[in-house]
């Protein structure tokens, strides 16, 4: 497999980072996930301003700009024997002595590998999946795409026990995402979803998704969702750039409306689908 590293294309096995760097001695860096299909990226400008954001966060100056970056990012992907490909890039603070103040005129690390993208199967579309719920204990900078993902690793990981797909956290007693995705609830024939702050991380399908209810008359509405809402749901999904949207038809052990995803979770998979199909075409 052919990966990027500050600016060179070579095997993965040859791709080698500093132990000071302090992606590894801080995790202070950020990362995006860009789907690809038929070798086109998925919403590319949108991942790349989300970049941006996630880089200005953390005070670290964008080493590319958007045309770089996508040049960059379709030179990978060509080298790719796969078609359908989830790009991962890491900006890190690159390389210093360890000490937390940033260091002076230290050139950024840049890290992208693109892998095989794996959605959910049918049989799993079909059935659902179980999720679990946790209380929220992660910093609240959530709108950062930072590399630093331990608490999001504890709480995925309450999912795995479970024998569960995703965590769904709640902080002060409102939904705010899952431990690697968004959470839409469906409620009264109505899609819900929190509204975008600092407790989550803007997705990319989250904005798909709402862009598609609006175009094809989905009630919808963005406001905050209290747990007791979330527990009463007719409807619960999960989306992501690699779950796309699924339904979970069990939450803490109990179903789900009628324990199998909704009607409205498989018209907005197929919408979504659809809507994938004409980027591939375009
Ligand atoms: N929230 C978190 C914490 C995530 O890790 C992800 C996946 N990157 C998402 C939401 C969904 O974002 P996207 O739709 O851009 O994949």
């Amino acid at each position: 497999m052919t990966v990027y590293l500050n600016g060179e294309y070579l095997p993965l096995a040859d791709a080698r980072v500093s132990v000071l760097d302090r992606g590894f001695i801080f995790g202070d860096g950020v990362y995006e996930l860009v789907p690809v299909y038929s070798r086109k990226p998925f919403r590319l400008a949108e991942h790349l301003r989300r970049l941006q954001g996630s880089l200005d966060g953390i005070r670290l100056a964008n080493p590319h700009t958007p045309d770089d970056w996508r040049a960059r990012i379709e030179r990978l992907i060509a080298a790719q024997d796969v078609a359908d490909l989830s790009v991962y890039i890491q900006v890190t603070r690159g390389v210093a002595p360890r000490d937390h103040a940033f260091p002076k005129d230290t050139p950024p690390t840049v890290f992208m590998m693109a892998n095989p993208l794996v959605t959910p199967d049918a049989a799993t579309k079909a059935r659902g999946v179980c999720a679990v719920t946790a209380c929220d204990d992660r910093w609240l900078h959530c709108d950062i795409k930072a590399i630093s993902l331990l608490a999001n690793v504890l709480l995925r990981q309450q999912a795995v026990d479970a024998g569960c797909a995703e965590t769904v956290l709640l902080r002060d007693g409102f939904l705010t995402e899952g431990a690697a995705s968004n959470i839409f609830i469906v409620s009264e024939g109505t899609l819900v979803a929190p509204p975008k702050s600092s407790r989550m991380l803007p997705g990319i399908t989250y904005d798909v998704v709402l862009e598609l209810a609006a175009a094809h008359g989905v009630p919808h509405a963005v406001r905050p969702v209290a747990e007791a809402e979330l527990r009463a749901a007719d409807e619960v999904w999960m989306t992501s750039s690699t779950r796309e949207v699924l339904a979970i038809v069990t939450l803490d052990g109990k179903p789900v409306g009628g324990g199998v995803p909704g009607p409205l979770a498989r018209r907005m998979d197929g919408l979504y689908q659809d809507f994938k199909r004409s980027v591939m075409r375009a």
